[in-house]
């Protein structure tokens, strides 16, 4: 048949590889298969009881029209409180935007600054939809790559030796999605140095594991001096606040930058959803105490699951101060022919998991990290259990066979 609806940007782009394998996982499952899922990055826990009774409320009350395309001031008023109390930072409304998710908002600000051709340092490994949104707005990602020899963490050198004619942005995590690694205040330093010799780059600092931090505070680098008037911080409610499905995510940043993603967002989506705004507001003023219960559940859990994953044959990690994964390499457990079945790749590896093990994890490729898969930990600890036994007989079991 001679047609073709669909656009090149598409034919080039490639499928969230996080949102693919949680797909999978759900069919599995509704063909009655027994599938653990470790593989989407969201919070297992419900949205906490007051901030739900907000959003109820938002309903009873009425929002129910569109609201200014930035947010309702009272929700960026609640933002900017938090920046303060939190960070230091002061933030007028003028300087943030909501949206629907975080993913939006970096879609809006890689559309809002980019121009073809245009580099972006990506410190790999990074989150998956970082390269895709990026190579949507014409640009070019260039990825940094640090092991987990590094704790994963690119070092100024490295910036510095990225850094060319055509670099516009930096973007990248901290607590890092998928590694878990968060940046200390001197690498955060040493960055800066380089990034002062290069005043043109646009910052880009994704905060949205800034409250999954278990052994060292969340810096975050718009506070160093000379950062702050060219960094745009990312941020929202899924991770911190249990609020994955209600779609609301911030930026904030220099008021020429947060007009430009306006002038997108009014004529792609106009603002995010009322009631989602007026339940953040309430998270965003409550006190961190009432959240915290949430990451305290996830250091117990990252305790016990890293010390699980590393007895796991041919496991090597990284034990992460952060966010609510695990990164293992597992070169060890590739290039071999295990009982006849080929396990080349950690695509390979995860495929031969999900079916046998009937455990879904992600392939580090999604990532820029081929020879590591995440797992995600935010479930029940005999979840996560179980799901390790499983991986382990697997391996033992072709071990043997190979
Ligand atoms: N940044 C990072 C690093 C993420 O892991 C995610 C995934 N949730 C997002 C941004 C987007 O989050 P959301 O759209 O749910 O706010
Ligand atoms: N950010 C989460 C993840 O990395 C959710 C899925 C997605 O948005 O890609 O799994």
């Amino acid at each position: 048949m001679d047609r073709n609806f669909v656009a090149n940007r598409v034919e080039t782009m490639n499928e969230s590889e996080t949102l693919a394998m949680a797909r999978k996982s759900r069919e599995l499952k509704a063909l009655g298969k027994d599938i653990i899922s470790l593989s989407l990055g969201e919070p297992d826990f419900d949205t906490p009881s007051f901030i739900k009774d907000a959003g109820i409320r938002a309903i009873q009350d009425n929002h129910s029209h569109y609201t200014p395309v930035q947010g309702y001031s009272d929700l960026l008023d609640a933002i900017s409180f938090k920046f303060k109390r939190d960070q230091g930072l002061s933030y007028s409304q003028k300087q943030i935007v909501c949206s629907n998710g975080a993913k939006q908002s970096i879609a809006n600000l890689c559309l809002a600054v980019l121009n073809p051709g245009d580099e972006v340092l990506v410190p790999a490994p990074y989150w998956v939809s970082y390269r895709e949104i990026i190579r949507l707005a014409g640009a070019i990602p260039v990825e940094l790559n640090a092991g987990h020899e590094q704790n994963f963490k690119v070092d100024a050198h490295q910036l510095e030796q990225a850094i060319g004619p055509k670099t516009k942005m930096l973007l990248f995590s901290s607590p890092c999605n998928p590694t878990g690694a968060m940046m200390t205040q001197s690498e955060l330093e040493a960055w800066v140095q380089v990034l002062l010799k290069h005043p043109s780059i646009l910052v880009v600092s994704d905060e949205i594991y800034e409250l999954i931090a278990f052994d060292q505070p969340h810096i975050s680098i718009a506070t160093f001096q000379g950062m702050y008037d060219r960094t745009v911080i990312v941020n929202g409610m899924s991770k911190g606040f249990a609020m994955t499905g209600w779609r609301l995510g911030y930026l904030a940043g220099p008021v020429d930058v947060i007009d430009a993603c306006l002038k997108i967002q009014g004529q792609l989506t106009s603002a995010p959803s009322s009631i989602a705004q007026k339940a953040a507001i309430a998270g965003l003023l409550a006190e961190p105490a009432l959240v915290q219960f949430m990451v305290d559940a996830f250091k117990s859990r990252r305790d016990k699951m890293a010390e699980a994953v590393k007895s796991i044959p041919g496991f090597v990690l990284s034990v992460p101060p952060g966010a609510f994964y695990l990164f293992p390499d597992i070169s060890a457990c590739l290039n071999w022919s295990w009982g006849g079945k080929s396990v080349n790749d950690a695509q390979d590896f995860c495929s031969l998991m999900l079916e046998e093990a009937g455990v879904a994890m992600v392939p580090g490729d999604a990532f820029g990290a081929p020879g590591c898969i995440r797992m995600s930990y935010a479930a029940d600890w005999h979840i996560l259990e179980e799901a390790v036994l499983r991986i382990r007989k697997v391996i033992e079991h072709y071990h043997a066979l190979g």
